[in-house]
């Protein structure tokens, strides 16, 4: 048995019993959380972590996420949707190879993990061929990071045949990967990448839909997307063709109705706005958190492309408090009234952003909390610079005021990934070399340089 132990965090498990220890220790046995208390008792042999000065949050949850795309950070920084579209899904996609896969996906979720993102629903359509789907789970397993893989469409076989209204049936090489990936508690797990009413036909999605079903595994779908959505609106085709259920996510859908919400609430489905995305790429006015909660549905957040935003969900957490507290402001101001209240607050996003994720995927029961019990995806925040000092509510100040690089620790699965704020272990040298080396073929391939700008280009 290997036994670590963080000694004196503040601790702020956002478990409700537990709640805040603001002197405790933390036992880690095995990969579980074993004890949270003062002076916890441990063996001579069991690594110690002083965590003095330094807070302690439950792992966060990044529910929309394409991994793959570690080397292309900025590439469609100033593209709309239609933009991001021609750039990485026109221009890029099909560029790669499993290799530029097996870089982009090791750096792009040692990125996520860098910024205490422990856990990551990876909506992967760089699966042009069966070896292009191996080199992305190869590369979440070696990473550390806990993950979904969600696998998608192989769009670089063709952005329009795949993702304009398609008749293409997802891909039949899904079983095989549903056998290498059967176990539900690894650390790697699958879902299937739907394109769902606004990129596929009715019939596709029915097959679609009927294939995930049949593997038994989750469906992460585009939803209320502007524009697409008029096509096809995603609930009403999925409720007439019988298809709503607890097993479906939709990231964004920002452009959903009230009763496209409510359906989804009835039927026990999930909503994962990418507070960034949604505002920069035009996917509606505001992220989809406030009205979510007045339906009942608890939103996780996901920062979809490190292509046109950030890598990190402290940012996102800030960006959806700001964009909601505007929208519900919104009614007041237009009456030329002051707002007199606000609802939300930084430890609401904080809590979307870790047991939101967790509930949403299944793994209450494992993650979104520090608790014993469960697994230890632990994140150590350093509170000594002058942003976080005084440091008053540390989850409020936190989410005030943090990002990657005052994440000093990272425990993933009990395996520690990061520690004095620097990448450790065996991959994360050679993550750095691979991603230099893809990023070199892509550009030569793509010929994207004016897109990508003199940086990409040096
Ligand atoms: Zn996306």
């Amino acid at each position: 048995m290997t036994t670590t132990i963080i000694r004196n965090a503040y601790v702020v498990s956002l478990d409700d019993e537990l709640g805040d220890l603001p002197r405790a220790d933390i036992r880690v046995d095995d990969g579980a959380i074993t004890a949270i208390g003062t002076d916890l008792t441990f063996p001579a042999d069991a690594a110690v972590i002083d965590a003095a000065g330094k807070v302690a949050l439950p792992g966060l949850v990044d529910s929309h996420r394409h991994v793959w795309q570690g080397a292309i950070g900025g590439a469609a920084g100033g593209q709309s949707l239609g933009g991001y579209f021609g750039v990485v899904l026109g221009a890029l996609v099909d560029k790669y190879e499993p290799e530029d896969v097996y870089a982009g996906v090791l750096w792009g979720a040692l990125k996520a993990l860098n910024a205490g993102i422990t856990t990551v629903a990876d909506w992967s359509h760089i699966v042009t061929t069966p070896a292009h789907a191996d080199e992305n789970v190869r590369a979440l397993r070696d990473s550390g990071i806990r993950a979904l893989f969600l696998y998608g469409p192989p769009v670089g076989q063709g952005v329009v045949k795949w993702f304009v209204e398609s008749t293409e049936r997802h891909p039949d090489d899904v079983r095989r990967m549903r056998a290498e990936l059967a176990d539900d508690g690894a650390r790697v797990t699958m879902g299937l990448a739907l394109r769902g009413p606004e990129f596929a036909s009715p019939s596709t999605t029915a097959y679609d839909f009927r294939l995930a079903r049949e593997l038994g595994v989750p469906i992460s779908l585009h939803s209320g997307i502007p524009g697409y959505l008029l096509r096809y609106r995603t609930i009403d085709t999925l409720e007439e063709l019988g298809l709503l259920g607890p097993d479906v996510h939709h990231a964004h859908g920002a452009q959903f109705s009230d009763d496209d919400l409510r359906r989804i609430a009835a039927t026990g489905g999930a909503v994962t706005p990418c507070p960034t995305i949604d505002m920069t790429m035009g996917m509606g006015t505001f992220p989809l958190v406030g009205r979510a909660l007045e339906h009942g549905l608890v939103p996780s957040f996901g920062t979809d492309t490190i292509a046109g935003g950030g890598a990190d969900l402290f940012s996102e957490m800030r960006v959806a408090l700001a964009a909601e507290r505007a929208r519900a402001n919104a009614a007041a101001l237009a009456r030329d009234e002051p707002p007199a209240t606000v609802d939300l607050d930084q430890r609401d996003v904080l809590r979307f952003a870790t047991t939101g994720g967790a509930a949403a995927w299944g793994m209450g029961d494992r993650i979104g909390t520090l608790r014993p019990g469960k697994r230890a995806d632990i994140v150590l925040v350093d509170t000594s610079g002058a942003h976080l000092t005084p440091l008053n509510d540390p989850a409020t100040t936190i989410v005030l005021n943090a990002g990657s690089s005052d994440v000093d620790t990272v425990l993933a699965d009990g395996v520690v990934v990061k520690r004095g704020g620097r990448l450790v272990g065996p991959v994360a040298e050679r993550a750095r070399d691979l991603i230099e080396a893809s990023r070199r073929r892509l550009l030569a391939r793509a010929d994207l340089a004016p897109a990508l700008g003199p940086d990409w280009a040096a």
